[in-house]
């Protein structure tokens, strides 16, 4: 039987249209900027989120480290949540190669960090303090959309302070999909949450189904800038045509799809929310968390693994939709949890496997 994989959304394998893409796009050399699909998918996702100009990247990493280090110097300093991923998973990057430090913030539970935080972690110009230069949000943020109000006024406040802004907007659009306006298209709800932003980074991987790739989109000077910088981070690709191809054709047939991701993970969460022993935590976009009582959570993903669905955590669960699972696999999904909640005798909390997060 079939694996439903639910433990990101970067697990998808390309389409056999995909692949068909890859295999026909015309190739040149990007290191001397002439490879003609690098180019279209460039300047289609600057179009796109409203920037003048974009840069392909291998991943989304390499895009955040880029662009941090293209606003921000040695010694200067970027807000950031702390738990945000340019922040929490990425290696440190920004500081191990560029010498910035990052000033994280506590966030709440949407992944929002206070205004009055920022405010007050926005420091004088003053040879004690590094020399707070940008800051950064994250939209989607573990499956959370962020309010227009919220990205306007954290923005705003930046601005008045001088500061530069970058969204890691690996799943931009997702948040995108799930809130555009009635008669709105997804293009326009991006271009909407990019304009409160200096720079973004956008993935192709994730929901949009491509194997690798991402793009650092902001203004001219600003991704001149992240190019030589990509190239110092190894990143300078040459037939990276046949990649761009895949972020293009997702971009043509993927992004619309999206919503039936969407529709998923609640069908998903309406139908774990009904079993007793789990906790429905969150569930928005393409992300549902869910609380296992009693420290059970590593041995229901050991059963789950052992009936072919995959997903991950340790006390608290994460599954994630995507392009490779239909609602029959969600069904199935489910029904194997119940299963053994129904079968699996109950382990003292004290034999339960324990681990850091
Ligand atoms: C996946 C992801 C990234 C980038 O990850 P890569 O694996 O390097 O492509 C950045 N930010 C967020 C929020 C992500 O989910």
């Amino acid at each position: 039987m079939k694996t439903v994989d639910l433990r990101s959304d970067t697990v998808t394998q390309p389409t056999e249209a995909m692949r068909a893409a890859m295999m026909a796009a015309p190739l040149g050399d990007d290191v001397f900027g002439d490879d003609p699909t690098v180019n279209a998918l460039q300047e289609r996702i600057a179009a796109i989120t409203g920037k003048a100009a974009a840069l392909f990247m291998p991943s989304g990493t390499q895009s955040n480290l880029c662009g941090i280090l293209a606003h921000c110097g040695r010694g200067d300093e970027y807000i950031v949540g702390q738990l945000a991923h340019t922040y929490r998973y990425e290696g440190g990057g920004a500081a191990v190669f560029g010498s910035v430090q990052p000033q994280p913030l506590l966030q709440d539970a949407a992944g929002r960090m206070a205004l009055a935080d920022i405010g007050a972690a926005i420091k004088p110009d003053d040879p004690h303090f590094a020399r707070t230069r940008l800051l950064c949000l994250e939209n989607t943020w573990n499956g959370h959309v962020m309010p227009d109000h919220y990205l306007r006024d954290a923005t705003a406040l930046a601005r008045e302070h001088g500061l530069a802004t970058h969204l890691d907007g690996a799943r931009v659009f997702n948040a995108a999909v799930a809130s555009a306006a009635t008669g709105q298209g997804v293009h326009a709800r991006v271009r909407e949450i990019a304009d409160h932003f200096d720079s973004l980074s956008v993935c192709f991987s994730k929901g949009l189904g491509a194997p690798v790739g991402s793009a650092l989109c902001g203004s001219q000077e600003l991704i001149r800038s992240a190019r030589r910088i990509r190239k110092m981070a190894g990143g300078g690709l040459r037939q990276a045509g046949l990649l761009a191809a895949c972020a293009l054709h997702a971009l043509d047939h993927h992004v619309d799809r999206l919503a039936d991701d969407h529709v998923n993970a609640r069908r998903l969460a309406e139908g774990l929310s009904g079993i007793e022993g789990l906790t429905v935590k969150s569930a928005q976009t393409n992300i549902v968390f869910v609380d296992v009582a009693e420290g059970r959570g590593p041995t229901l993903l050991d059963f789950l693994k052992a009936h072919g669905v995959l997903a991950t955590g340790l006390i608290g669960l994460r599954f994630v939709t995507h392009l490779d699972v239909d609602a029959a696999g969600i069904d199935r999904a489910i029904d194997t949890v119940r299963r053994f909640f129904a079968e699996a005798p109950a382990v003292p909390a004290s034999a339960a496997r324990t681990g850091p997060y």
